[in-house]
């Protein structure tokens, strides 16, 4: 499994500025993927694409926006990866074939590229990548059906694992959601135009209205203005990404048709019913703490304030000293504000420990700012298993919650307690109305909706 496909896609039809959209709807998009992004973009005769590595504002000047001409545009932002060379990675892809040229974009991982790969290589395709993205748009355009629309649906009848999907050529554009709905797709509208974005904050940012998810298992088509809707796929239980409620998601958006800020906050407030601290302020670890933060500091009536600062503009190309220096890798994002801890009884707030060590460096660097007590709450359960759907959780030796319980973890972090919020409090916080099994939460109990392949 090499991927890690982290990512955020854009697509907008009938808008005369078509990537000039696209362009700001990635930017709203960033925090899904620093290390690539593109557009392609069409007039309704050619496909024009370009795709770099690096931020959305790096990769576009006004000359190249200019030079993606078109009323329909698709877009998408990368996460990094692990393995393969990255720059023939990144999105949209474009192949030629039976149906002209097709673009498309990719959220999620696929769980059987590899037998994929191999049965298109024995056909004599040859790859560019070793994307799974590319091994769904060779799928296309080798298929022998009818129309395209068709032809996607054949393509995905054999692909298994997670997808939000957009794919176009000169005349149409499709919007498709694996039918396990594991990672988000929104449609808005502008106009007589069809928006369809991977977080809703995308929307709102070009000034568009949020319509509604796409389905899971849902092909929406648009054609010279006009939608169509089908559910072409078998069914299956919905199982939407609960680590997007967790973490990933911007908290301005809504996901799944929840807003993330609501959950996050409402995981803080159950954290301080379930596990209150004996402590004078509540500091959130910047970003990704801060509304569960909220939510602890309201429900126990504990002031929370700003004790770490976090720097924003570190860029992916952070050059590390030779000579290492204990701490540097967390003290270059994160620092702490020693007027507003020293002497005081602290209890950090954070969504998640994965590999424990930024923890273990956080605890360690908020105890030299002199805080007397230091309490670490995480809004989410222990992760314990890798995810195949598309979110970077490392393989499962290196998650600390894989071989460690609750005090061992408490001793190696060097808090003076530790504790988590349960599935079931994580579940009541995204109201998953099953209690359990409404979203995949395979990273915290691997339950696996879809088998990891080898
Ligand atoms: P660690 O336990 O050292 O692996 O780091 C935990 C921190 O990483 C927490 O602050 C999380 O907000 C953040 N985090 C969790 N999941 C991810 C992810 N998939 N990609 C990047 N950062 C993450």
């Amino acid at each position: 499994m090499g991927f890690k496909d982290e990512c955020g896609v854009f697509g907008i039809t009938q808008h005369s500025e078509a990537a000039n959209l696209t362009y700001l709807g990635l930017y709203a998009l960033q925090h899904r993927g620093q290390e690539a992004a593109g557009i392609c973009a069409t007039d309704g005769i050619v496909l024009r694409l370009h795709k770099d590595q690096g931020y959305v504002a790096d990769i576009f000047d006004e000359d190249i926006i200019k030079s993606l001409a078109g009323h329909q545009a698709i877009g998408h932002t990368r996460y990094s990866t692990t393995g393969g060379d990255s720059s023939e990675s990144s999105q949209p892809f474009m192949r030629d074939g039976r149906f002209g040229f097709l673009s498309l974009c990719h959220n999620g991982n696929l769980t059987n590229t590899e037998l994929l790969r191999q049965q298109l290589i024995a056909r004599g395709v040859v790859f560019q990548s070793s994307s799974d993205s590319e091994v769904l748009l060779a799928l296309i355009q080798l298929s022998e059906a009818i129309s395209l629309e068709e032809a996607i649906i054949e393509a995905l009848k054999q692909a298994e694992g997670a997808y939000s999907l957009l794919v176009m050529n000169q005349e149409y554009l499709f919007a498709i959601r694996d039918p396990h709905g594991f990672r988000p797709l929104v449609m808005g509208k502008l106009g007589p135009s069809f928006i369809f974005s991977s977080e809703s904050c995308a929307l709102d940012l070009i000034g568009a209205t949020y319509d509604r998810e796409v389905m899971p298992g849902e092909l929406i088509q648009i054609h010279h203005g006009s939608l169509e809707s089908r559910t072409p796929l078998p069914r299956k239980a919905a199982k939407p990404c609960v680590f997007e409620h967790v973490y990933f998601s911007r908290p301005d958006s809504y996901v799944f048709g929840q807003s993330v800020m609501k959950s996050r906050r409402e995981m803080g407030r159950l954290l301080a019913e379930r596990h209150p601290a004996p402590v004078d302020l509540v500091i959130p670890v910047p970003d990704s703490g801060v509304s569960a933060a909220l939510g602890y500091s309201q429900a126990s009536g504990i002031p929370m304030d700003f004790g770490l600062i976090r720097n924003h503009y570190i860029g992916r190309t952070f050059i590390e000293p030779q000579q290492s220096i204990r701490s540097f890798g967390v003290r270059i994002k994160l620092n702490p504000v020693r007027h507003l801890i020293e002497g005081k009884r602290v209890v950090l707030i954070d969504d998640s420990i994965v590999r424990g060590t930024t923890s273990k460096k956080i605890v360690e660097m908020v105890r030299q700012a002199g805080a007397s007590e230091v309490h670490f709450r995480v809004s989410s359960p222990p992760t314990t298993h890798s995810c195949f759907y598309g979110i970077d959780t490392p393989s499962r030796e290196n998650l600390i919650a894989s071989h460690m319980n609750i005090e061992t973890m408490n001793t190696f972090i060097g808090s003076d307690t530790l504790a988590f919020l349960t599935l079931q409090d994580l579940a009541t916080a995204v109201q998953d109305k099953t209690q359990g099994s409404g979203y995949c939460y395979a990273c915290f109990n691997g339950d696996y909706a879809v088998p990891p392949l080898a």
